[in-house]
């Protein structure tokens, strides 16, 4: 089975969010089931790699797709006052370079699996403009979706940089209430559409969270998969993790403090071990409930806690964040910008980690600090709602802190009873201790996407 993956952000070269993640591991564990895979990427500033490929993994090529003009810049796809404006042509030059890549290269992929709306063109000129190109005959494609409610929308005047025919552009087409939607090629156009969680694949076919695409969708429902995002276990490991203070595992978690002091240190906190540390990582996004947070942290923060954010994104939660930096000063710590390093300090050093997501496609961060022992307080939403479950004292289940209506006051009782139970030191040693014994690899997602590949390519 030959696979190419095609995704607009991978690690180690670059990433915004969980895309990046999962483009950086997939392919690994498929891999290591026997499928060949090759990557392709766009050549961003960001990518230090000189040549035009290289291997991540066992032996997994990454090509990149080289362009200047397009990619030859600071961010991904825009800064913090919004998107770039010529996004829709850099993505469509993007995905037609993939296609010629593969011809070039000659790799005869099975399957195209095709990411988020940066890639959504594929699958569509794969049945329109390559439908007679004897290369791509017999290939799939499959477009996963991260996260529906980046769709790739453009003004119709921008339509013809796709080099589509205007008889695309139509209701059962690329058209979406008069405007470009590229997101809605690719969900038409593709052999399967998959997302990464099974709650949001349920979502995603309701008005709520559908983003207005749920009735195409649900036209789609018999070809629509939900499968969950794993995260690397050898990248997010505190046992090997170089970027933290005192490495740990579940039979030396008394070391999990060693990181909470550093991280008090090197973020100007008070350095004391017995005030419960509450750490968030994520986009500053509608999506991520930075409005639930600002709504409770004044009365959070008049208790024995400590807050602790990294993030970047829109600039009204910039403004927000720091407001909450100056007035509490002593008890927060705000750090505006994207580090990887700071990130996996942070899940290894706070007690408890906030995800009151309005929605959530499938998430990582929860993933990741139940990987570092650190109890997660999230909203039962998507991806959320699928690996995190309320903790019960009595039958000793659940490995985190949980509320389902999106509210301050159920994001607040939700810490509040995380808070009580980290007064009971032993107990909460135990939960946390309990949280690294959940497994999350790729390991059972890997299989369920090689046998997806399977059913629709057939085993050539
Ligand atoms: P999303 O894909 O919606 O951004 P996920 O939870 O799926 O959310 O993935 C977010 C990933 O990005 C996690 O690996 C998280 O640690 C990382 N991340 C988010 N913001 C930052 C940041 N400012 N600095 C470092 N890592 C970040």
């Amino acid at each position: 089975m030959k696979v190419a993956f095609i995704s607009s952000e991978v690690v180690p070269f670059a990433k915004t969010g969980g895309l990046a993640d999962v483009a950086g591991s997939l392919p690994l564990a498929l891999e290591k089931l026997g499928i060949e895979v090759k990557i392709i990427m766009p050549k961003y500033k960001t990518v230090k790699v000189k040549a035009d490929k290289t291997i991540i993994g066992r032996n997994v090529e990454v090509l990149f797709v080289e362009n200047e003009k397009y990619f030859g810049r600071d961010k991904l796809y825009g800064d913090r006052f919004g998107d770039y404006p010529d996004n829709i042509e850099r993505f469509s030059y993007f995905s037609k370079a993939c296609l010629e890549l593969l011809k070039k290269i000659n790799f005869k992929a099975n399957i195209i699996h095709c990411n988020d709306w940066q890639s959504s063109l594929i699958p569509v000129y794969l049945k329109t403009i390559y439908k007679n190109d004897i290369f791509f005959a017999g290939v799939k494609s499959i477009l996963t979706i991260h996260n529906l409610s980046y769709q790739g929308m453009f003004d119709k005047s921008q339509f013809t940089k796709t080099g589509l025919g205007w008889d695309l552009f139509t209701v059962r087409g690329l058209e979406f209430f008069d405007r470009v939607n590229i997101l809605k090629g690719g969900i038409l156009f593709s052999d399967a559409v998959t997302t990464v969680s099974p709650t949001y694949a349920k979502e995603i076919q309701t008005k709520e969270l559908g983003c207005g695409l749920e009735g195409i969708l649900e036209q789609r429902a018999n070809d629509l998969y939900g499968i969950l995002n794993g995260i690397d276990y050898n990248i997010w490991n505190p046992k090997k993790d170089k970027n933290i203070a005192k490495k740990y595992d579940a039979n030396s978690i008394k070391d999990k403090c060693v990181n909470k002091e550093d991280l008090q240190k090197i973020s100007g906190l008070k350095v004391d071990k017995n005030i419960p540390l509450i750490g968030m990582i994520s986009r500053l996004a509608d999506q991520k409930g930075f409005d639930l947070v600002a709504a409770i942290i004044g009365d959070l923060l008049k208790t024995k806690v400590q807050f602790i954010v990294l993030g970047t994104g829109d600039n009204k939660y910039h403004i927000l964040l720091e407001k909450i930096a100056r007035l509490y000063p002593a008890k927060s710590s705000i750090n505006l910008k994207f580090d990887a390093m700071l990130a996996q300090k942070i899940y290894a050093g706070a007690d408890i980690f906030l995800m009151p997501s309005r929605f959530e496609p499938c998430g990582l961060g929860q993933l990741i600090c139940l990987r570092y022992g650190t109890v997660p307080v999230a909203r039962l939403t998507g991806g959320l709602q699928d690996t995190i479950q309320e903790f019960d004292a009595n039958t000793k289940s659940g490995n985190g802190f949980t509320f389902s209506d999106y509210s301050s006051a159920g994001l607040l009782s939700a810490i509040k009873r995380a808070l009580a139970l980290y007064r009971d030191r032993a107990a909460w040693q135990k939960l946390a201790t309990r949280t690294m014994g959940y497994d999350f690899s790729w390991e059972s997602s890997a299989k369920e996407y090689a046998d997806l590949y399977d059913k629709f390519a057939g085993n050539k």
